[in-house]
């Protein structure tokens, strides 16, 4: 029998997203079913990890394994699950408070790993189901409930930081783009290793300053550049310094290197369906 190809609606569940209609989430959300449908990946080899936030709520919307972790642990969950069973493909969501606040440790250091992870950070530069407070990625000066006069901080450049931390497939896209946003998914689900997507997503609710237009009037394809070279670091970093009245999306950078389940002997095939053959009672006695 023909086997039976799969669309963007077999990763829904019964429940309807509860996010504020016209907010970028549900054009992230319409990018992974479509480039999950695209790469023929079932949702019973799909393993999703969501931090906490209006991203994460996609918990309940995405038809997948999935596992909603505590405030800035998405990654380290992510982690554990696939050095346990390395055949699902494993995606991360989450968003800019979760993943460059409670989570930024977690972050940097799972960078320095390759980890085989496709993480997708729906960045609204905002707070937003805390109802609005500034996050790493607001921009200063921004007007929030914490800052009403003001964000005195510098925002954090996330592509700048996944250069130097060592990621080995670093993007961008944006929500108001959803034939750009499938692809670069499906690139980063294709990679081996660590990939990292930010995906600006306007927060229609709460971010009153980075909008559709906002983005609109700054954003420009890296695809589009002549010459632009996905090899070239130093290249990609001068790139991701550029946010003003140019922003670019796109592919910044990839390289291949060892992926880091694939250097543990003992979990190189999945441990699911190959359990361990070690007395395990005798180690555990050994630490009690
Ligand atoms: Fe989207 Fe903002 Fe509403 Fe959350 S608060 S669902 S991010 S528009």
């Amino acid at each position: 029998m023909a086997k039976k190809k799969l669309k963007s609606t077999d990763y829904e569940t019964s429940v309807f997203p509860t996010w504020c209609p016209g907010c970028g989430d549900f054009s992230i959300w319409a990018s992974i079913k479509q480039s999950l449908a695209e790469l023929e990946i079932p949702p019973h080899m799909l393993n999703v990890i969501y931090g906490i936030g209006c991203s994460g709520n996609m918990c309940s919307f995405v038809n997948a394994y999935g596992f909603h972790a505590l405030h800035g642990r998405a990654l380290p969950n992510a982690i554990g699950a696939k050095l346990a069973n390395s055949d699902l493909a494993t995606l991360v969501i989450n968003g800019d408070g979760d993943n460059y606040g409670e989570g930024m440790n977690h972050w940097i250091n799972s960078m320095r790993g390759n980890h085989d992870l496709t993480h997708i950070v729906h960045d609204n530069m905002i707070y937003g189901l805390t109802t609005g407070q500034a996050s790493p990625t607001s921009q200063t000066g921004m007007k929030t409930k914490t800052t009403p006069d003001g964000d005195l901080d510098q925002p954090v450049n996330p592509i700048v930081l996944a250069l130097e931390a060592g990621a080995t497939f670093v993007a961008r896209g944006f929500a108001g783009d959803h034939a750009h946003l499938t692809q670069l998914f499906k690139a980063g689900l294709q990679h081996k290793g660590y990939a990292f997507i930010d995906v600006f997503q306007p927060c229609v609710t709460y971010n009153h300053q980075q909008t559709y237009d906002w983005y609109r009037d700054r954003i420009y394809r890296l695809e589009d550049q002549k010459h632009y070279d996905t090899t070239n670091k130093p290249r990609a970093l001068e790139r991701a310094h550029e946010f003003g009245d140019r922003v670019p999306i796109g592919l910044f950078y990839q390289e291949q290197r060892p992926v880091y389940h694939e250097e543990l002997p003992h979990v190189k095939q999945p441990l699911v369906g190959n359990p361990l053959k070690a007395d395990v009672g005798k180690y555990v006695k050994e630490f009690l």
